[in-house]
Protein backbone atom coordinates (compact mmCIF):
# COMPACT_ATOMS: atom_id res chain seq x y z
CA UNK A 1 0.00 0.00 0.00
CA UNK A 2 1.69 3.52 -1.08
CA UNK A 3 1.94 5.65 1.91
CA UNK A 4 -0.34 8.39 0.51
CA UNK A 5 -3.26 5.58 0.64
CA UNK A 6 -1.58 4.31 4.28
CA UNK A 7 -2.12 7.89 5.52
CA UNK A 8 -5.83 8.02 3.92
CA UNK A 9 -6.87 5.12 5.63
CA UNK A 10 -5.17 6.28 8.89
CA UNK A 11 -7.29 9.42 8.73
CA UNK A 12 -10.08 7.55 8.33
CA UNK A 13 -9.83 5.59 11.35
CA UNK A 14 -8.08 8.02 13.47
CA UNK A 15 -11.23 10.30 12.74
CA UNK A 16 -13.70 7.15 13.47
CA UNK A 17 -11.71 6.50 16.64
CA UNK A 18 -11.72 10.32 17.72
CA UNK A 19 -15.57 9.59 17.15
CA UNK A 20 -15.90 6.45 19.13
CA UNK A 21 -14.30 8.27 22.20
CA UNK A 22 -16.46 11.47 21.96
CA UNK A 23 -19.36 10.06 22.16
CA UNK A 24 -18.30 7.42 24.74
CA UNK A 25 -17.04 9.46 27.51
CA UNK A 26 -17.31 7.16 30.09
CA UNK A 27 -15.43 4.33 28.36
CA UNK A 28 -12.55 2.90 31.03
CA UNK A 29 -9.91 3.37 29.00
CA UNK A 30 -11.19 6.55 27.65
CA UNK A 31 -8.09 8.38 29.96
CA UNK A 32 -5.58 5.90 28.69
CA UNK A 33 -6.62 5.96 25.12
CA UNK A 34 -6.26 9.72 25.27
CA UNK A 35 -2.74 9.13 27.14
CA UNK A 36 -1.34 6.67 24.82
CA UNK A 37 -2.41 9.38 21.64
CA UNK A 38 -0.92 11.58 22.66
CA UNK A 39 2.59 9.75 23.51
CA UNK A 40 2.15 8.70 19.79
CA UNK A 41 1.50 12.25 18.38
CA UNK A 42 4.41 13.28 20.88
CA UNK A 43 6.72 10.99 19.17
CA UNK A 44 5.94 11.97 15.51
CA UNK A 45 5.89 15.82 15.99
CA UNK A 46 8.89 15.17 18.10
CA UNK A 47 11.03 13.33 15.70
CA UNK A 48 9.89 15.65 12.76
CA UNK A 49 11.42 18.72 15.05
CA UNK A 50 14.46 16.32 15.92
CA UNK A 51 15.15 16.80 11.75
CA UNK A 52 14.56 20.30 11.24
CA UNK A 53 17.69 21.95 11.49
CA UNK A 54 20.47 19.61 10.52
CA UNK A 55 17.74 19.25 7.02
CA UNK A 56 17.69 23.17 6.63
CA UNK A 57 21.37 23.69 7.33
CA UNK A 58 21.97 20.61 5.21
CA UNK A 59 19.60 21.83 2.43
CA UNK A 60 20.86 25.43 2.37
CA UNK A 61 24.59 24.79 1.96
CA UNK A 62 24.23 22.07 -0.81
CA UNK A 63 21.45 24.31 -2.60
CA UNK A 64 23.80 27.02 -2.43
CA UNK A 65 27.00 25.44 -3.60
CA UNK A 66 25.33 23.89 -6.41
CA UNK A 67 26.32 26.97 -8.00
CA UNK A 68 29.80 26.40 -8.61
CA UNK A 69 28.58 22.82 -10.20
CA UNK A 70 26.47 24.66 -12.75
CA UNK A 71 29.83 26.82 -13.04
CA UNK A 72 27.49 29.90 -13.67
CA UNK A 73 28.20 33.07 -12.27
CA UNK A 74 27.18 36.88 -12.10
CA UNK A 75 24.01 37.29 -14.57
CA UNK A 76 22.80 34.06 -14.30
CA UNK A 77 22.53 33.32 -11.36
CA UNK A 78 22.05 36.95 -10.28
CA UNK A 79 18.40 36.70 -12.65
CA UNK A 80 17.51 33.51 -10.91
CA UNK A 81 17.52 34.84 -7.77
CA UNK A 82 15.34 37.67 -8.68
CA UNK A 83 13.04 35.59 -10.26
CA UNK A 84 13.03 33.25 -7.31
CA UNK A 85 12.82 36.44 -4.72
CA UNK A 86 9.72 37.89 -6.98
CA UNK A 87 7.75 35.04 -7.58
CA UNK A 88 8.18 33.75 -4.10
CA UNK A 89 7.36 37.24 -2.67
CA UNK A 90 4.06 37.48 -4.78
CA UNK A 91 3.07 34.20 -3.63
CA UNK A 92 3.31 35.24 -0.37
CA UNK A 93 1.39 38.42 -0.73
CA UNK A 94 -1.52 35.85 -2.63
CA UNK A 95 -1.26 33.77 0.99
CA UNK A 96 -1.47 35.90 3.57
CA UNK A 97 -4.31 38.30 1.28
CA UNK A 98 -6.73 35.15 0.58
CA UNK A 99 -6.27 34.28 4.69
CA UNK A 100 -7.29 37.26 5.11
CA UNK A 101 -9.84 37.38 2.94
CA UNK A 102 -11.71 34.46 3.32
CA UNK A 103 -10.68 34.87 7.03
CA UNK A 104 -9.55 31.14 7.41
CA UNK A 105 -10.47 29.28 10.97
CA UNK A 106 -11.47 33.18 12.15
CA UNK A 107 -14.36 32.52 15.08
CA UNK A 108 -13.12 29.88 16.86
CA UNK A 109 -11.35 29.37 20.29
CA UNK A 110 -9.84 26.06 20.30
CA UNK A 111 -7.53 25.57 23.45
CA UNK A 112 -5.73 22.32 21.86
CA UNK A 113 -2.67 24.29 22.46
CA UNK A 114 -3.38 26.57 25.32
CA UNK A 115 -0.68 24.33 27.28
CA UNK A 116 1.95 24.83 24.63
CA UNK A 117 0.91 28.18 24.23
CA UNK A 118 1.66 29.13 27.55
CA UNK A 119 4.93 28.00 27.97
CA UNK A 120 5.96 30.02 25.10
CA UNK A 121 6.20 33.53 24.77
CA UNK A 122 5.00 35.51 21.95
CA UNK A 123 7.22 37.82 21.02
CA UNK A 124 5.99 41.79 21.15
CA UNK A 125 5.68 44.70 18.51
CA UNK A 126 9.05 46.27 18.59
CA UNK A 127 10.47 49.69 16.65
CA UNK A 128 11.98 48.57 13.07
CA UNK A 129 15.65 50.09 14.91
CA UNK A 130 14.81 47.87 17.99
CA UNK A 131 13.71 44.65 15.62
CA UNK A 132 17.39 45.21 13.70
CA UNK A 133 19.42 45.19 16.62
CA UNK A 134 17.35 42.81 17.93
CA UNK A 135 17.74 40.57 14.67
CA UNK A 136 21.21 41.38 14.31
CA UNK A 137 22.20 40.03 17.59
CA UNK A 138 20.15 37.23 17.62
CA UNK A 139 21.15 36.07 14.09
CA UNK A 140 24.94 36.59 13.67
CA UNK A 141 25.75 33.77 16.37
CA UNK A 142 27.96 31.36 17.21
CA UNK A 143 26.76 28.50 15.07
CA UNK A 144 27.04 25.82 17.32
CA UNK A 145 24.97 27.63 19.77
CA UNK A 146 22.43 28.23 16.81
CA UNK A 147 22.11 25.00 16.47
CA UNK A 148 21.94 23.75 20.16
CA UNK A 149 19.41 26.71 20.68
CA UNK A 150 16.99 25.17 17.78
CA UNK A 151 17.90 28.80 16.06
CA UNK A 152 16.44 28.57 12.76
CA UNK A 153 17.45 31.85 11.71
CA UNK A 154 20.96 31.80 12.06
CA UNK A 155 21.58 28.63 10.72
CA UNK A 156 20.44 29.49 7.61
CA UNK A 157 22.85 32.86 7.85
CA UNK A 158 25.02 30.60 8.60
CA UNK A 159 24.48 27.84 5.76
CA UNK A 160 23.98 30.35 3.42
CA UNK A 161 27.90 31.67 4.51
CA UNK A 162 29.06 28.52 4.14
CA UNK A 163 27.38 27.99 0.98
CA UNK A 164 28.38 31.03 -0.62
CA UNK A 165 32.27 30.28 0.82
CA UNK A 166 32.13 26.37 -0.77
CA UNK A 167 31.46 28.61 -4.34
CA UNK A 168 34.32 31.11 -4.33
CA UNK A 169 36.50 28.43 -2.90
CA UNK A 170 36.49 26.33 -5.55
CA UNK A 171 38.16 22.94 -6.39
CA UNK A 172 39.75 22.78 -2.57
CA UNK A 173 36.71 21.81 -1.18
CA UNK A 174 35.41 19.62 -3.01
CA UNK A 175 35.32 16.68 -0.35
CA UNK A 176 33.70 19.14 1.84
CA UNK A 177 30.68 19.72 -0.99
CA UNK A 178 30.59 16.06 -1.49
CA UNK A 179 30.00 15.67 2.38
CA UNK A 180 27.61 18.43 2.70
CA UNK A 181 25.49 16.41 0.05
CA UNK A 182 25.54 12.83 2.09
CA UNK A 183 25.08 14.48 4.96
CA UNK A 184 21.58 16.08 2.99
CA UNK A 185 20.85 12.87 1.59
CA UNK A 186 21.24 10.80 5.25
CA UNK A 187 18.87 13.59 6.62
CA UNK A 188 16.18 13.19 3.73
CA UNK A 189 16.37 9.34 4.36
CA UNK A 190 15.63 10.04 7.58
CA UNK A 191 12.46 12.25 7.03
CA UNK A 192 11.97 9.13 4.97
CA UNK A 193 11.74 6.75 8.39
CA UNK A 194 9.55 10.00 9.95
CA UNK A 195 7.51 9.88 7.27
CA UNK A 196 6.81 5.87 7.54
CA UNK A 197 5.29 6.95 11.01
CA UNK A 198 3.07 9.18 9.48
CA UNK A 199 0.20 7.40 9.15
CA UNK A 200 0.13 6.68 13.10
CA UNK A 201 0.75 9.65 14.00
CA UNK A 202 -1.81 11.06 12.21
CA UNK A 203 -4.14 8.65 13.31
CA UNK A 204 -3.24 9.67 16.60
CA UNK A 205 -3.46 13.62 16.42
CA UNK A 206 -6.69 13.22 14.15
CA UNK A 207 -8.12 10.44 16.99
CA UNK A 208 -7.10 13.14 19.77
CA UNK A 209 -8.03 16.09 18.39
CA UNK A 210 -11.64 14.66 17.45
CA UNK A 211 -12.00 12.72 20.75
CA UNK A 212 -10.81 16.33 22.83
CA UNK A 213 -12.16 19.32 20.96
CA UNK A 214 -15.17 20.70 19.65
CA UNK A 215 -15.56 19.26 15.84
CA UNK A 216 -16.56 22.20 14.18
CA UNK A 217 -12.91 23.25 13.50
CA UNK A 218 -12.99 20.09 10.84
CA UNK A 219 -15.75 21.99 8.97
CA UNK A 220 -13.08 25.16 9.17
CA UNK A 221 -10.16 22.53 8.23
CA UNK A 222 -12.27 22.20 4.98
CA UNK A 223 -12.68 25.61 4.37
CA UNK A 224 -8.55 26.14 4.81
CA UNK A 225 -8.16 23.57 2.35
CA UNK A 226 -10.69 25.03 -0.05
CA UNK A 227 -8.26 28.54 0.13
CA UNK A 228 -5.28 27.83 0.01
CA UNK A 229 -6.21 24.96 -2.67
CA UNK A 230 -7.83 27.93 -4.97
CA UNK A 231 -4.94 30.28 -3.71
CA UNK A 232 -2.47 27.90 -5.32
CA UNK A 233 -3.93 27.05 -8.58
CA UNK A 234 -4.26 30.81 -8.65
CA UNK A 235 -1.00 31.38 -8.66
CA UNK A 236 0.14 28.26 -10.70
CA UNK A 237 -2.51 29.33 -13.83
CA UNK A 238 -2.40 33.40 -13.32
CA UNK A 239 0.18 35.15 -11.75
CA UNK A 240 3.54 32.76 -13.14
CA UNK A 241 1.82 32.64 -16.68
CA UNK A 242 1.16 36.04 -16.89
CA UNK A 243 4.97 36.55 -15.84
CA UNK A 244 6.48 34.17 -18.22
CA UNK A 245 4.62 35.80 -20.58
CA UNK A 246 5.86 39.56 -19.97
CA UNK A 247 9.18 38.14 -19.12
CA UNK A 248 9.72 34.85 -20.62
CA UNK A 249 7.84 36.08 -23.91
CA UNK A 250 6.40 32.40 -24.39
CA UNK A 251 3.05 31.46 -24.45
CA UNK A 252 1.58 29.82 -21.67
CA UNK A 253 -0.23 27.14 -24.11
CA UNK A 254 2.99 26.11 -25.24
CA UNK A 255 4.73 26.15 -21.66
CA UNK A 256 1.74 23.80 -20.55
CA UNK A 257 2.45 22.02 -23.17
CA UNK A 258 5.83 21.19 -22.96
CA UNK A 259 5.81 21.02 -19.16
CA UNK A 260 2.97 18.64 -19.00
CA UNK A 261 4.88 15.19 -18.20
CA UNK A 262 6.75 17.05 -15.18
CA UNK A 263 3.66 18.51 -13.98
CA UNK A 264 1.79 15.13 -13.33
CA UNK A 265 4.30 13.70 -12.19
CA UNK A 266 4.90 16.16 -9.41
CA UNK A 267 0.72 16.07 -8.91
CA UNK A 268 1.28 11.97 -8.26
CA UNK A 269 4.81 12.24 -6.45
CA UNK A 270 4.48 15.55 -4.05
CA UNK A 271 8.55 15.42 -4.62
CA UNK A 272 9.56 18.27 -6.72
CA UNK A 273 13.51 16.56 -6.22
CA UNK A 274 11.71 13.12 -7.72
CA UNK A 275 10.47 14.90 -10.53
CA UNK A 276 14.01 17.28 -10.84
CA UNK A 277 15.62 14.93 -14.08
CA UNK A 278 11.91 14.97 -15.85
CA UNK A 279 11.40 18.85 -15.49
CA UNK A 280 15.42 19.37 -16.84
CA UNK A 281 14.86 17.32 -20.09
CA UNK A 282 11.71 19.08 -20.68
CA UNK A 283 12.96 22.75 -19.98
CA UNK A 284 15.68 21.84 -22.58
CA UNK A 285 13.43 19.42 -24.70
CA UNK A 286 10.03 21.19 -25.00
CA UNK A 287 11.05 24.45 -23.59
CA UNK A 288 13.90 25.28 -26.15
CA UNK A 289 16.03 26.26 -22.39
CA UNK A 290 19.89 25.75 -22.97
CA UNK A 291 21.66 22.69 -21.22
CA UNK A 292 23.24 24.77 -19.27
CA UNK A 293 21.56 27.10 -18.47
CA UNK A 294 18.31 24.69 -17.41
CA UNK A 295 21.24 22.07 -15.89
CA UNK A 296 21.70 25.24 -13.65
CA UNK A 297 18.31 26.79 -12.57
CA UNK A 298 16.42 23.49 -12.27
CA UNK A 299 18.55 21.39 -9.67
CA UNK A 300 18.67 25.33 -7.50
CA UNK A 301 15.34 26.02 -8.35
CA UNK A 302 14.25 22.81 -6.92
CA UNK A 303 16.55 23.35 -4.13
CA UNK A 304 15.29 26.57 -3.06
CA UNK A 305 12.41 27.72 -4.96
CA UNK A 306 9.42 26.81 -3.94
CA UNK A 307 6.41 29.64 -4.22
CA UNK A 308 3.65 26.59 -3.76
CA UNK A 309 4.90 25.96 0.03
CA UNK A 310 6.20 29.50 0.75
CA UNK A 311 2.17 30.30 -0.24
CA UNK A 312 0.67 27.24 1.94
CA UNK A 313 2.88 28.20 5.01
CA UNK A 314 2.04 31.90 5.01
CA UNK A 315 -1.86 31.25 4.69
CA UNK A 316 -1.39 28.40 7.24
CA UNK A 317 0.10 30.53 10.05
CA UNK A 318 -2.38 33.03 9.75
CA UNK A 319 -5.06 29.83 10.31
CA UNK A 320 -3.10 28.62 13.19
CA UNK A 321 -3.61 32.12 14.66
CA UNK A 322 -7.20 32.72 14.00
CA UNK A 323 -7.90 29.51 15.21
CA UNK A 324 -6.44 29.91 18.85
CA UNK A 325 -7.99 33.53 19.14
CA UNK A 326 -4.43 35.37 18.00
CA UNK A 327 -4.46 38.34 16.57
CA UNK A 328 -1.18 38.90 14.36
CA UNK A 329 -0.13 42.14 13.94
CA UNK A 330 0.96 43.75 10.67
CA UNK A 331 4.82 43.23 12.23
CA UNK A 332 4.35 39.58 12.91
CA UNK A 333 3.04 38.90 9.45
CA UNK A 334 5.86 40.47 8.03
CA UNK A 335 7.63 38.28 9.76
CA UNK A 336 5.31 35.04 8.90
CA UNK A 337 6.13 36.39 5.68
CA UNK A 338 10.10 36.41 5.77
CA UNK A 339 10.24 33.24 8.06
CA UNK A 340 8.06 31.63 5.05
CA UNK A 341 10.02 33.15 2.48
CA UNK A 342 12.99 31.23 4.64
CA UNK A 343 11.27 28.00 5.55
CA UNK A 344 10.51 27.74 1.86
CA UNK A 345 13.62 27.68 0.90
CA UNK A 346 14.79 25.27 3.55
CA UNK A 347 12.42 22.82 2.61
CA UNK A 348 13.62 20.06 0.84
CA UNK A 349 11.52 18.83 -2.66
CA UNK A 350 9.96 15.69 -0.63
CA UNK A 351 6.60 14.75 0.32
CA UNK A 352 5.56 17.36 3.30
CA UNK A 353 8.51 18.78 3.73
CA UNK A 354 6.88 21.74 3.85
CA UNK A 355 5.49 20.32 7.39
CA UNK A 356 8.87 19.91 9.04
CA UNK A 357 9.72 24.12 8.24
CA UNK A 358 5.88 24.68 9.01
CA UNK A 359 7.46 24.74 12.65
CA UNK A 360 9.80 26.93 12.15
CA UNK A 361 7.29 29.32 10.76
CA UNK A 362 4.70 29.11 13.77
CA UNK A 363 7.21 29.58 16.37
CA UNK A 364 8.52 33.00 14.82
CA UNK A 365 5.56 34.31 16.17
CA UNK A 366 4.85 32.67 18.96
CA UNK A 367 2.53 30.27 17.81
CA UNK A 368 3.05 26.71 19.29
CA UNK A 369 4.33 23.80 16.75
CA UNK A 370 2.32 21.28 18.05
CA UNK A 371 -0.59 22.96 15.97
CA UNK A 372 0.91 21.20 12.92
CA UNK A 373 -1.18 18.09 14.15
CA UNK A 374 -4.59 20.31 12.84
CA UNK A 375 -2.62 20.46 9.46
CA UNK A 376 -1.39 17.57 8.81
CA UNK A 377 -4.95 15.28 7.93
CA UNK A 378 -5.05 17.56 4.90
CA UNK A 379 -1.20 18.02 4.45
CA UNK A 380 -1.16 15.24 2.07
CA UNK A 381 -3.72 16.30 0.19
CA UNK A 382 -2.73 20.06 -0.31
CA UNK A 383 0.97 18.99 -1.20
CA UNK A 384 0.11 17.87 -5.08
CA UNK A 385 -0.95 21.02 -5.38
CA UNK A 386 1.68 23.03 -4.15
CA UNK A 387 4.06 20.48 -5.63
CA UNK A 388 2.85 21.55 -9.01
CA UNK A 389 3.29 24.89 -8.41
CA UNK A 390 7.13 24.73 -6.77
CA UNK A 391 8.07 22.89 -9.99
CA UNK A 392 5.78 24.75 -12.34
CA UNK A 393 7.99 28.15 -11.03
CA UNK A 394 11.53 26.28 -11.86
CA UNK A 395 10.38 25.36 -15.23
CA UNK A 396 9.38 29.00 -15.67
CA UNK A 397 12.39 30.39 -14.47
CA UNK A 398 14.63 28.37 -16.59
CA UNK A 399 12.97 30.14 -19.39
CA UNK A 400 13.18 33.74 -18.46
CA UNK A 401 16.72 32.90 -17.10
CA UNK A 402 17.62 31.68 -20.31
CA UNK A 403 16.15 34.54 -22.65
CA UNK A 404 17.80 37.01 -20.51
CA UNK A 405 20.89 35.48 -20.36
CA UNK A 406 21.77 35.73 -24.07
CA UNK A 407 23.76 37.91 -25.37
CA UNK A 408 22.58 41.70 -25.66
CA UNK A 409 21.99 41.39 -29.61
CA UNK A 410 19.97 38.31 -29.62
CA UNK A 411 17.71 40.28 -26.78
CA UNK A 412 17.43 42.66 -29.05
CA UNK A 413 16.34 41.38 -32.01
CA UNK A 414 13.99 39.04 -30.11
CA UNK A 415 12.37 42.72 -28.60
N1 LIG B 1 6.39 18.42 -1.44
C1 LIG B 1 6.91 19.70 -1.78
C2 LIG B 1 7.88 19.57 -2.93
O1 LIG B 1 8.46 18.55 -3.13
C3 LIG B 1 7.58 20.37 -0.62
C4 LIG B 1 6.55 20.68 0.44
O2 LIG B 1 6.24 19.82 1.25
O3 LIG B 1 6.02 21.81 0.43
O4 LIG B 1 8.06 20.49 -3.67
Amino acid sequence: MSLNTQILFAAIIGLAFGFFLKYNPDLSFFDSSIYLLGIASSIFIGLLKMLLIPLIFSSIVVGVSNLQSGGQLGRVWKTTLICCVTTTTLALILGIGCAHLFEVGKGMNINLFQEAMQSHQTPDTMTPSAFFTNFIQNTLINPFKAFSDGNVLAVVVFALFLGVALVKGGERFNSIRGLSQQFFDLMMMLVGWVMKLAPLGILALLAKLVATEDISILSRLAEFAAVVTGTTIFHGLVVLPLLLWIFGRMSPIRFFRGARIPLVTAFATSSSSAVMPLSLKAAQENLGVRPHIAGFVIPLGTQLNMDGTALYEAAAALFIANLIGLDLSLGQQVIVCLTAMIASLGAPGIPSAGMVTMIMVLQSVGLPAEAIAILLPIDRLLDTVRTVVNVQGDMMISVVVDRYSQPAKDLQSEV
